[in-house]
Parts: C-alpha cells; sequence; structure tokens
C-alpha cells in the first residue's frame, strides 16, 4: 500500500493529478486536490509526473 500526500501550500488547483490518475485516488476539495481514495493507488507515479508544482509524494507504507 502506497500513502499519496498533497502539499495543499503547493497545489495549484489544476486539477491534471484528478484527470490523470487511472486510479481515481483524487478528488478536490476547496479548490485543492484530496488523495481521499489512496488505497486505490497502485504507484504508477502519473501524478507526480504531471503536477506543475511539485506538490504529491507517494511513498511505501
Ligand atoms: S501514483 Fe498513479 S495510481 Fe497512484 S495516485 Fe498517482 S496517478 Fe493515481
Ligand atoms: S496536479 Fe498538482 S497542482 Fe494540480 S491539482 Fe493536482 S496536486 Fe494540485
Amino acid at each position: 500500500m502506497y500513502n499519496v500526500a498533497v502539499d495543499d501550500v503547493k497545489c495549484e488547483g489544476c486539477e491534471e493529478c484528478v484527470n490523470i490518475c487511472p486510479q481515481e485516488v483524487f478528488q478536490m476539495s476547496d479548490g485543492k486536490s484530496d488523495p481521499a481514495n489512496l488505497s486505490e493507488c497502485v504507484f504508477c507515479e502519473s501524478c507526480v509526473g504531471v503536477c506543475p508544482s511539485e506538490a504529491i509524494s507517494i511513498t511505501e507504507i
């Protein structure tokens, strides 16, 4: 299982992570990305690559 973390300060709310994630891990909350379904993450790292502000970090737990 992986932990997906979004830095709220860095997040610009562009929704790119929401759109690219094949597992629908992210949802928007108050204009920021919220990794609400992090248990579904398969560590493809697409979100890390697409985020323009390097706000997403993923660690194995
Ligand atoms: S690593 Fe892949 S599956 Fe996991 S949150 Fe990012 S885009 Fe979704
Ligand atoms: S791609 Fe990055 S900046 Fe854009 S909504 Fe997701 S976490 Fe925020």
